[in-house]
């Protein structure tokens, strides 16, 4: 019988926040069997030798403003190993597909007949709030959450809906556009005295959380940096835990998260 090349393929996997016990059992078994990790630095990037000890690492990282690596780069790269026979895991922070860009290598490899399939992640838009003690949502208090990029700024109908919806709103990768944020929503009607926090660096021994409101919080953010989680809400006033977002019993037990 003829042999045949094993069958490459790609799997989009979701890290989740950072600490590697925070990814889920799916996501370690792929990287168990993984020959090719490509993976960037806001995933769990600290036990990855031992999490996929088959595999060589491609650092793909991208810090806001310098991408190290384009995506068409990254997706013809990952395509190109998949063609080879080998198991390519494409490892990203928080649910690969919350701004992760996870669809348009998925549609990469869709379009070029190579199988993906696509293991979810715990996403930094509910975790890192959540670590700062802030429910996205609460009885009586917030049944909606927005989660939206600070990227680049809204537009004034963006601002008018999410400043009418009252619910909690989420914000990712919004730092450098908070000034920006905030003088918007203040401009469709959203209250100064409303809650903010954000939370830096949500499951890291750095982990800090700034809080103030709408009419404060730029001058009270203004050391503040990326990685951060902008809540604003009254939910933010629900915060209860103890900020570092380490349980007690893995405290306790000497695990504490990266
Ligand atoms: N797919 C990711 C989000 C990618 S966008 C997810 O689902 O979580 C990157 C942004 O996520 C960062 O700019 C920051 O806003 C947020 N982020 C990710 N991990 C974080 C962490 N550990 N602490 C604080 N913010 C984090």
């Amino acid at each position: 019988m003829a042999r045949t090349r094993r069958a490459g393929r790609i799997t989009l996997v979701g890290g989740g926040p950072g600490p590697a016990d925070l990814l889920t059992i799916r996501a370690a078994r792929a990287l168990a069997v993984a020959d090719v990790v490509y993976f960037d630095r806001l995933g769990p990037t600290e036990d990855l030798a031992r999490l996929a000890p088959r595999a060589t690492f491609v650092d793909v990282g991208k810090t806001p403003g310098h991408h190290k690596v384009a995506q068409e780069d990254i997706t013809a790269r990952m395509l190109d190993g998949a063609r080879a026979g080998l198991h390519v895991v494409r490892l990203k922070g928080g649910d690969p597909f919350v701004f992760g860009r996870g669809g348009e290598e998925m549609a990469g490899a869709v379009a070029a007949g190579i199988p993906v399939t696509v293991i979810p992640g715990i996403s930094s838009a509910i975790a890192v709030p959540g670590a700062a003690g802030i429910p996205v949502t609460h009885r009586n208090v917030s049944h909606l959450f927005t989660v939206v990029s600070g990227h680049a700024p809204l537009s004034t109908s963006e601002y008018t809906h999410l400043a009418g919806l009252g619910g909690t709103i989420v914000v990712l990768m919004g730092i450098g556009t908070l000034p920006s944020l905030v003088a918007g929503l203040r401009l469709a009607g959203l209250a100064n005295v409303t809650p903010v926090a954000v939370v830096e660096s949500g499951f890291s021994h750095s982990q800090r959380t700034t809080t103030a409101t709408v009419g404060s919080i730029v001058g009270a953010s203004s050391s503040c940096r990326n990685p951060a989680v902008i809540v604003i809400g009254d939910v933010v006033g629900l915060a209860g835990a103890n900020g570092l977002g380490i349980p007690d019993f893995l405290a306790d037990a000497g695990l504490q998260s990266a």
